[in-house]
């Protein structure tokens, strides 16, 4: 979980092995959250990372999270 950061980002894989990146953009309390893949945006208030995996993974089939990979492939 990011800390300590005004920005952060979620990024998944698909199944063709692209990256999609939503990012976290945060104003005070409120949150915003921006996919850069097909420009997708929508204020989240609670739990950004939870909305930016879900639209990653029902829009663009994005659920492989590349730390993950990386440490299986081993
Ligand atoms: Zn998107």
């Amino acid at each position: 979980m990011p800390q300590g950061s005004s920005t952060s980002k979620v990024s998944r894989w698909d199944h063709h092995g692209r990256e999609h990146v939503v990012r976290v953009l945060r104003a005070g309390i409120q949150r915003t959250i921006r996919c850069d893949t097909c420009g997708w945006r929508r204020g989240a208030q609670f739990l950004p990372w939870l909305k930016a995996e879900e639209h990653l993974a029902e829009v663009h089939q994005a659920t492989v999270d590349p730390a993950t990979a990386r440490q299986s492939s081993r």
